[in-house]
């Protein structure tokens, strides 16, 4: 049985969640780490974890590289963990920009507004004692990882993680865990990624509903079913029993965001 750590379950591709659950369920994944990106989805994550307490745990958040939102969106995000940190496990997906950064006419300007958002946002993250889902790939990582520790934060995920393997082992080291997507399957990146880890600091997560390649690519939309292929292919690649792989893994899930399980 396995949990997906990360996924979008406030986006229209899951219509009806329990039918997700359902599906997810089929494929021995039987619970999921729903995120927010603004004020609207982290509502609709809200919404999710009412609808299907015991299958979803929601995390809120403000999406870093979502350039449109604004110093209001914050406002409200803010106000949203403030009133709803009793019923989430995490603050999520929060980080620094990346992507946006390539076409950004001020690129700096914009990392210097996504550091200050981090900053504000790890503040309510250590006061509420919540888990943090990252997203800092490739140069946003170590600016991330250093506002982890500024803050005194243990528990946190840099969701899938890209990054020069030497930030890696010191993300990795400090007790962090880094987690990957179904492109482990077909990418040698996100495989080195997993050879380089240990076990016990890695995560599996769907980042439903975003569309793979590979052997994925004719299915359309992912969803959290996809994260029992993920945990196969992270067992080939550690050589381990696909069993003691799936548990470990969960195990990992539980232990970052507390979650409970019988
Ligand atoms: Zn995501």
């Amino acid at each position: 049985m396995l949990i997906d750590s990360h996924c979008h379950l406030h986006d229209p591709a899951f219509g009806d969640v329990r039918d997700t659950l359902r599906t997810a369920l089929a494929f021995d994944v039987y619970g999921v780490v729903a995120v927010g990106c603004d004020p609207a989805t982290n509502i609709q994550t809200i919404v999710a974890t009412t609808a299907a307490p015991r299958g979803v745990w929601g995390c809120l958040g403000l999406h870093p590289d979502w350039t449109h939102l604004t110093d209001e969106d914050l406002d409200i995000v803010e106000e949203q963990l403030r009133a709803h940190h009793p019923r989430i496990v995490g603050l999520g997906e929060v980080g620094l920009p990346w992507y946006s950064l390539t076409d950004a006419p001020d690129a700096a300007g914009l990392m210097a507004r996504g550091h200050e958002r981090l900053e504000r946002l790890l503040a309510l993250a250590a006061r509420y004692d919540l888990a943090v889902a990252l997203h800092a790939p490739h140069g946003a990582a170590v600016g991330a990882f250093e506002a982890l520790k500024r803050h005194g934060i243990e528990r946190a995920v840099f969701h899938w993680h890209k990054a020069p393997a030497e930030v890696t082992r010191a993300i990795v080291d400090a007790g962090f865990l880094v987690s990957v997507t179904p492109e482990v399957v077909y990418r040698d990146r996100d495989r080195e990624l997993v050879e380089q880890v240990p076990i016990e600091s890695l995560l599996v997560e769907s980042d439903g509903p975003w569309k793979y390649a590979g052997e994925f690519a004719a299915l359309g939309t992912s969803g959290p079913w996809l994260v029992a292929r993920v945990a196969e292919e992270v067992a080939k690649i550690k050589r381990l029993p696909i069993e003691e792989t799936m548990v470990q893994l969960s195990e990992n899930t539980c232990r970052l965001f507390e979650l409970i399980w019988a």
